[in-house]
């Protein structure tokens, strides 16, 4: 073990996933071997439990103690999978590089040493994976996701490649620089993306969940879509401002039109039901305008509050329950962490 020079920390955010587990640690335990061998990988896994209701936790101590050094951390509650990944990041070594997985087996393990391959051989900083095809998805869904990186990505500098998901490495300089960023509404697949250096993506076919199902819905979905634009661009206040200009030049020339029919041809406009309708778009777009600032407001009063991203109410290492449980102790003794 001591002359492996390269270290490379897995992190899983867990929520709900007791029955994958044992699976995905039993294929990343096989992985960090074959890397130790392939690629002189010290590897760690860190399973982050965001709050599971079920026995992922329980499940969790119960591992298995094997080569590669496994750790966990539970949070107080459910604080959401862009925590779970930024408790990962910072629990890390900071020399070690950071890749990051679901714990439901959706993301391929087999995948690992390509991911790993690009970091090493062709020295990238950033190897992310997209979904090779989505044809499986409704043509809503597809629309619904070209349109929100359309949004995301107008006037952008730094392009988060659309389809790219939480499946990415970070190599240890990436991986740094990302833990620098202060801010707490985190939109982890943009703020990859910003940060810069060398960046790839390599295509992959997303496998069947192996256990439990999935935490999204429609309502959930679309959340994290307004919490990663208004977190990560500003296109809507663009739009905002681009439609109060077409607005306000439509009534300019509307106007204008009006006054000309009563000058030159003397004809009256029927004012009730024209007046109706004007004051309802103005009213209308006023309001969605509205709800876009308070939009951006919340996110202000979000970094402001300064609160911290998610809080640590136990930590484990897998071979320090072995030595707990040897020495006859209580599990209750494992030692615990508050993140401040
Ligand atoms: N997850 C999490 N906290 C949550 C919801 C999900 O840590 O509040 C984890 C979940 O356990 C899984 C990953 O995030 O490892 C992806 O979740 P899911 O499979 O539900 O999403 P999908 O694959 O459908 O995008
Ligand atoms: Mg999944």
């Amino acid at each position: 073990m001591t002359d492996l020079t390269n270290k490379l920390t897995i992190v899983v955010p867990l929520y709900n996933e007791a029955d994958s587990l044992e699976n995905i640690h039993r294929d990343l335990v096989k992985c960090g071997e074959q890397l130790a061998v392939v690629y002189s990988i010290q590897l760690a896994v860190i399973f982050i439990n965001d709050g599971s209701v079920d026995e992922t936790w329980e499940r969790l101590q119960d591992l298995d103690p094997s080569p590669v050094s496994v750790s966990g951390h539970s949070f107080s509650r459910n604080f959401g999978k862009e925590a779970a990944l930024l408790a990962g990041l910072e629990a890390a070594e900071d020399d070690s590089a950071v890749l990051f997985m679901d714990g439901d087996g959706q993301h391929p393990v087999d995948l690992v040493p390509l991911l790993v391959g690009k970091w090493l051989d062709d020295a990238y900083d950033v190897v992310y994976t997209y979904k090779e095809n989505r044809k499986g998805e409704g043509t809503r869904y597809r629309f619904s996701v070209k349109l929100f990186y359309g949004l995301v990505n107008w006037g952008t500098r730094a392009e988060i490649p659309s389809d790219a998901g939480d499946f990415r490495l970070l190599s240890p300089r990436a991986a740094s620089a990302l833990r620098q960023l202060p801010e707490r509404h985190r939109f982890f697949k943009g703020l990859s993306s910003w940060i810069g250096f060398r960046q790839t993506g390599i295509p992959y076919v997303p496998l069947p969940r192996s256990a439990g199902k999935t935490s999204w819905n429609f309502f959930s979905l679309l959340g994290l879509s307004i919490e990663g634009l208004t977190s990560f661009s500003i296109a809507p206040l663009r739009i905002a401002s681009l439609l109060g200009i077409c607005l306000s030049l439509l009534a300019f020339f509307y106007g204008a039109f009006i006054i000309g029919q009563k000058v030159f041809y003397d004809i009256d406009i029927a004012g009730y039901p024209s007046l109706i309708a004007g004051v309802m778009i103005i009213g209308g777009v006023q309001l969605l305008m509205i709800g876009i600032l308070g939009e951006y407001i919340g996110r202000i009063l979000g970094e402001l509050k300064a609160r911290p991203v998610y809080f640590v109410a136990d930590s484990i290492h897998i071979d320090e329950v072995i030595k707990i449980n040897k020495s006859a102790s209580s599990k209750d003794n494992s030692p615990s962490k508050s993140k401040v």
